[in-house]
């Protein structure tokens, strides 16, 4: 219900506090967008507001769309020394569910000289779908060392190049993180599952540089129109599924205990500065470690594959983001800096240019900020802005946000027509249930365009590149 919001600007929306919030909600979207939005969305912006400890405001993307306790495209930062609060809710269960992005150097006529051998082959070769095994088989030591080591860890074991590790935040591995905090349960179910890109909207796709909106900083990430790239969405698997489930059951039955009344039960969360919240955060960043290995692991299965076809199989990494995530960052509040855990659950971390923390050979253009549109409608690189850190926390959206649920999506559409119309558009899909890529379809996505539009437009991220898909292996 947009009456109830002050108009900021055409793409800054605010809801100052009211009945127990303790910062204002604001939500960054041009006005169809944030017409079109769930009454949802508002709700639980408003309600995460309501947490102990929240700096400054809690903030929706423009992609924003209901989802568990916290938005999916919802950013919220805490402090530890005001009583602040860490969230599973707010990171989701898709721990460091994230995007990269591979460079090729292809042409579209080489890819479509073997476009359908070359789907086949992905296919065949990354494992993917419900409960798809990898060849990888972890006992408990190899098991602990990955969830310390992330992607440094696969990269010592091969799969992967030490230069990958400068190309992903905190390069290639969260520290801090403590394996000991995660469960037996967690731990069996991603013993199989390492290099596996799972189900849903999880996917793997070659796709074709089409425009370029800044030169400058395309040419400095590499990006060349009518070149292709690969880029792979998934995280962490059964075991962050795992982590989340338990974390959140664990933090709804003790929050009474710790002093803290929930808005909403699935808002469940525990002070950082308690001991349910230290195990949390140590567990949390061990997911963190094993969506960052397992996104290597599937960059390294892509290369062995465009080896087969193509002289080289370089294809060097662009960058690799997460945007399911509760990080330790400093920002601006209050007139000073304070370290704040930033979590972002469907959101993309987003600095700008001349940020420390960015690779050097980065660091010129801002921070990558990957965005999935759909599978057939394309997607989005983006950049970084320093306002962003200003407007929120230095985030943007991930991707253009659901339009409706998976089950409204299956009534509309079959997966048979939606693999058919996507084929007569030159776009191959391929994918082990029908009934997924109906959930999935185009048209059950918002316009990713006007997504973008409204990021840039509220100084979160600026656009560099769009992206049309010509292979998409879906889960
Ligand atoms: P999420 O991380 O919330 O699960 O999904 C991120 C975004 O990925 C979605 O909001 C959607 O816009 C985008 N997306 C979903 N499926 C596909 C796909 O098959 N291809 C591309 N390029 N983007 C997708
Ligand atoms: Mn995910
Ligand atoms: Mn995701």
């Amino acid at each position: 219900d947009i009456s109830r919001l002050e108009k900021l600007s055409e793409s800054a929306w605010r809801l100052s506090p009211r009945d127990g919030m303790r910062a204002p909600a604001i939500i960054y979207a041009a006005e169809t967008l944030v017409s079109e939005m769930d009454d949802k969305v508002l709700e639980q912006i408003a309600n995460v507001a309501k947490l102990p400890g929240v700096a400054r405001a809690a903030y929706a993307m423009p992609d924003a769309h209901w989802g568990y306790g916290f938005p999916i495209g919802g950013v919220a930062a805490f402090d530890a020394d005001e009583g602040g609060v860490v969230s599973a809710g707010g990171v989701g269960f898709d721990v460091s569910c994230g995007v990269r992005t591979h460079l090729t150097g292809l042409t579209p006529d080489q890819i479509h000289a073997v476009q359908d051998d070359l789907a086949a082959a992905l296919y065949e070769h990354i494992p993917v779908g419900l409960g798809a095994e990898g060849e990888l088989r972890l006992d408990d030591q190899e098991m602990t060392a990955m969830l310390s080591g992330g992607a440094r860890w696969a990269v010592e074991r091969g799969f992967g190049r030490e230069e990958d590790l400068l190309r992903i935040e905190e390069r290639g591995r969260a520290v801090d993180a403590d394996p000991a905090e995660v469960s037996e349960f967690a731990r069996k179910r991603q013993r199989r599952e390492m290099g596996t890109l799972g189900s849903g909207n999880h996917y793997l796709e070659v796709q074709e540089v089409v425009d370029i909106f800044d030169p400058v900083v395309a040419e400095g990430y590499g990006l060349k129109r009518g070149e292709c790239v690969v880029t792979i969405h998934c995280g962490s698997r059964g075991l962050g599924h795992q982590i989340g489930t338990e974390f959140l059951r664990e933090m709804a039955v003790s929050a009474p205990a710790l002093g803290i009344a929930l808005p909403d039960r699935e808002l469940a969360c525990a002070p950082i500065k308690s001991d349910l919240g230290r195990r949390y955060l140590g567990a949390m960043r061990s997911a963190i470690n094993c969506a960052l290995a397992n996104r290597e692991i599937i960059g390294h299965l892509t290369r062995q594959v465009f080896a087969r076809f193509f002289q080289h199989g370089e294809l060097p990494l662009m960058f690799d983001v997460s945007h399911n995530t509760c990080k330790v960052e400093r920002h601006a509040v209050d007139g000073g800096t304070r370290d704040l855990y930033v979590h972002r659950k469907g959101a993309t971390r987003a600095f700008g240019p001349g940020d420390e923390r960015l690779p050097e050979s980065l660091r010129a253009f801002g921070q990558p900020v990957l965005i999935g549109g759909s599978m057939g409608t394309g997607s989005f690189v983006l950049a970084g802005v320093t306002t962003s850190e200003e407007r929120a926390f230095s985030s943007a959206c991930h991707g253009a946000g659901r339009r409706m649920s998976r089950h409204a999506a299956t009534r509309m559409w079959g997966g048979r027509q939606v693999v058919d119309d996507l084929r007569a558009q030159g776009i191959i899909v391929k994918s082990p249930s029908m009934r997924g890529v109906a959930e999935e379809a185009p048209g059950a996505y918002k316009d990713v365009g006007a997504v973008v539009d409204s990021a840039e437009a509220s100084g979160l991220a600026k656009k560099v590149a769009f992206l049309r898909p010509m292979i998409c292996v879906k889960g």
